[in-house]
């Protein structure tokens, strides 16, 4: 097994990242997707990941809602270990139950949207406040009203969704990943599978949180100006490390690595 013992057991002092990543591996067999990974994204930063496909962007969202098994390094959210636990003083990979609660730390928003279906949008937002959190039916439902009149949906709540367009079903599933206060939201390619003429309503709703909310958010796109126009940071990702990150403009104005430039001038 991994020797840990150079992991801190937590992150203490000023500055302590929201989400951290310290030198993450993911392989599957032969194929290492993260190597030796090293990401921080503070309270409150968006940081988008680009790159092209297959370069890992997909598996740092999907270590993050500990849905994969880490093979080497630790994931840190808000100081304390994701990935592992305390035992005796030393790290040790995450248990199930401790898992479960870590996980809830954690929103994401897929490419697939995956509301309950025979629920509304607002019995959607209210479904895991009540049952997870243990939330009263009364405080959950005024949370999920709030949540819906954010993401512009509060005139469709009492609707199923498949009454509902792509984009607002989309908009559902952000209000209700928010409606469980998670501390960072997960966005992957939420508008990849939208008609191009809804896109815009769900990129102004995650711009709307970028500018209004305190929200620490990291997204995967392929969409390189909205990526531009909301991020505090870019990361380009190419073989399962970052080639190269930056300030957007920066990123996009003045890519330094070969690598960059090639991927920049290809999807333009
Ligand atoms: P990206 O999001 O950048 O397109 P991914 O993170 O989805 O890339 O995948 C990175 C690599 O890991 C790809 O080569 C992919 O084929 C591989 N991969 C992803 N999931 C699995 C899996 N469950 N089993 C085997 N290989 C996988």
């Amino acid at each position: 097994m991994e020797d840990l013992s150079n992991y801190p057991l937590e992150l203490t002092g000023d500055n302590v990242p929201m989400v951290r990543f310290l030198k993450v591996t993911k392989r599957y067999g032969d194929l290492v997707v993260l190597d030796q990974l090293d990401l921080d994204v503070a309270e409150g930063e968006m940081v988008t990941i680009i790159g092209p496909s297959g370069s890992g962007k997909t598996t740092v969202l999907r270590m993050l809602m500990t849905l994969e098994t880490i093979n080497e390094g630790v994931i840190y959210v808000d100081g304390k270990p994701l990935t592992h636990m305390e035992k005796n003083g030393k790290l040790v990979p995450a248990d199930r139950k401790y898992l479960r609660k870590a996980r809830s730390q954690i929103g994401m928003c897929f490419q697939h949207f995956n509301l309950f279906p025979h629920m509304t949008a607002l019995e959607n937002c209210m479904e895991g406040p009540v049952q997870v959190l243990g939330m009263k039916k009364a405080e959950a439902r005024e949370r999920a009203e709030e949540l819906l009149e954010l993401v512009g949906m509060s005139d469709k709540r009492d609707q199923h969704p498949s009454r509902l367009s792509g984009g607002q079903q989309q908009r559902v599933a952000i209000a209700r990943a928010l409606a469980m206060r998670p501390k960072v939201m997960l966005f992957d390619e939420v508008t990849s599978a939208l008609d191009p003429e809804v896109i815009g309503e769900v990129t102004n709703v995650i711009r709307s949180l970028v500018e209004k909310h305190n929200l620490t958010m990291l997204m995967v796109t392929h969409q390189m100006g909205f990526a531009k126009d909301i991020s505090d940071r870019v990361c380009f990702f190419f073989d399962g490390k970052i080639e190269e990150q930056g300030a957007p403009e920066d990123l996009f104005g003045n890519p330094q690595k070969e690598r960059t430039q090639q991927f920049l001038s290809a999807v333009k």
